[in-house]
């Protein structure tokens, strides 16, 4: 029955249960090798997510699996555990010696597998289905069976291998798609046949070769499939298997049906991960970096106000937070929200003077957080240091072969100054030539350079020593954050000149 949240108004079964294989099929990702402490250790992250089955290995296939399904079979973990096995006895001895009492049958079904994979006729595969799941069955196993190619079988004898497994016991069929090459609608009509010829629970499992892993899963489901094969993170052979945390939210969402604790999502996938190495791409949906990120200054401003102007669904569902990133189509509602955020105290009066410096600094990057800071404290620098001197024009010359040359104009209370001068670089010709056009007196103490957050497109904050040489030997300090060293320096210095000739004139 569809509940009252249904947003779809399809029927779908009330209990949608999440087999998750992350731990089999999940693992198979190339480069993926779990050791049995690690599964053992995602599996008690997904048990406590709430998945209802866990397939953790495939006993026939290594030690490793065999190590962590006899671990995980007497953990009284809440999850049923699984292991996949082939339609032969050893498999399923394999199995049992580990102690695990869920068992996951497969063998191919499709003309290719049958002929080029297991060199069988069909009469063959149904016997080894019969033998298999009886024997199973024998042993006390619940057992789910999976027409391996079910996607690209003929219907006939895929009803006909179904069948000959549930009269032998089996409990659920599973429907794989195994290459990925189903679409919604044919997933839907074959589910629909199936639950119609087959009396039992139907499952499916579905792999994203051409994206549509999600939509191939819930469209089962909405054909009345009521167990899910997916993989935390979307992890999984190939292009990956339909994600758990994308079909658990669809479920809640789209269909009002609740599976695992939606909330622990982030935690989750972030264990996945780390065990795995596998990162999500920015954009993947849920938990990727961008979930959750808002940059256009129209999209921050109407989050702000009623997050679900721009968001699906709130962040705190999954167990995250929403990123704000300023960049250059943020707007004056985000940065204030971060700044806030920070407890950076920001007159209102100066905003605009800050918007106008983020988008100068920020250029064809967004800017952190830290960087924000930074730019907003050296606005309230600037604003205590009074304008006495001015640079007007500041140019530069550098290059291999080339003597560093800066040309200044500075305008001291009305008075313009240019001059040009060398260097051994082109801060230190810059340098010279605002001392040259500034005063002689003003010498240059110390130049500290920091790159903010670090990388080399990084804002970087300059701060500046000089010292008044004309009577007192004071120091003043200017600093400036910038994106270019030698325009930053200048800032800086340039402040630190001001400084001092304020203090001169309180004299
Ligand atoms: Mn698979």
């Amino acid at each position: 029955m569809s509940g009252p949240e249904n947003a779809t108004g399809m029927h779908v079964p009330e209990k949608v249960r999440i087999f998750d294989t992350t731990l089999r099929d999940g693992e198979q990702s190339p480069g993926i090798a779990l050791s049995a402490e690690d599964k053992v250790d995602i599996a008690l992250a997904l048990d406590g997510y709430g998945v209802d089955c866990i397939e953790a290995g495939f006993a026939i296939s290594s030690e490793v699996d065999r190590m962590a399904l006899r671990r995980l079979s007497c953990m009284g973990l809440h999850a049923d555990v699984y292991s996949l096995a082939r339609c032969r006895r050893e498999d399923i001895d394999a199995v049992e010696s580990c102690g695990v009492r869920c068992i996951h049958l497969f063998i191919g079904t499709s003309d290719s597998h049958i002929r080029d994979k297991l060199g069988m006729t069909r009469e063959q595969v149904i016997g080894a289905i019969r033998d298999s799941v009886s024997y199973s069955r024998e042993k006390g196993m619940d057992i789910m069976f999976s027409c391996e190619d079910a996607t690209r079988t003929d219907y006939g004898f895929l009803r006909q291998a179904y069948a000959a497994a549930v009269e032998s016991g089996a409990s659920v069929i599973n429907v794989p798609d195994t290459v990925g090459i189903t679409t919604p609608r044919r997933m839907s009509e074959l589910i629909g046949k199936l639950s119609a010829d087959i009396g039992a629970p139907i499952s499916v499992h579905c792999h994203n070769d051409l994206g549509l892993a999600v939509a191939n899963t819930l469209a089962a489901v909405e054909s009345g499939a009521s167990y899910v094969h997916t993989c935390m993170t979307g992890i999984g052979e190939r292009s990956g298997n339909a994600s758990t945390e994308e079909v658990a939210l669809n479920l809640k969402l789209n269909y009002g049906v609740d599976t695992v604790k939606l909330e622990l999502t982030d935690r989750v996938s972030k264990t996945v991960v780390r065990y795995t190495g596998y990162r999500p791409s920015y954009t993947k949906p849920v938990i990727g970096r961008n979930a959750f990120a808002h940059e256009s200054g129209i999209h921050v401003h109407g989050i702000l106000k009623n997050s679900s102007t721009y968001e699906p669904y709130p962040p705190e569902m999954v167990g995250r937070v929403r990123d704000i990133t300023i960049g250059r189509h943020s707007g004056e509602h985000s940065v204030r929200e971060k700044l806030d955020r920070m407890g950076v105290p920001f007159p209102e009066e100066r905003m605009p003077a800050l918007m106008a410096e983020i988008k100068r600094q920020s250029g064809d990057r967004t800017i952190s957080d830290i960087e924000l800071a930074a730019i907003a404290e050296n606005i309230l620098w600037k604003d205590k240091t009074e304008d006495i001197v001015r640079l007007t024009e500041f140019a530069v010359i550098t290059g291999k072969n080339v003597t560093p040359t800066a040309t200044v104009t500075v305008d001291i209370g009305g008075e313009q100054n240019t001059c040009a001068m060398t260097g051994n670089g082109p801060v230190d010709a810059a340098i010279n030539a605002i001392r040259k056009a500034v005063s002689d007196d003003i010498v240059f103490e110390e130049l500290r350079l920091e790159s903010i957050t670090g990388g080399s497109d990084s804002l970087c904050e300059v701060t500046v020593l000089v010292k008044d040489v004309h009577d007192d030997d004071h120091i003043s300090a200017g600093k400036a954050v910038g994106r270019d060293i030698v325009d930053t320096t200048v800032d800086a210095f340039m402040q630190a000149i001001n400084r001092d000739y304020a203090r001169r004139g309180r004299r």
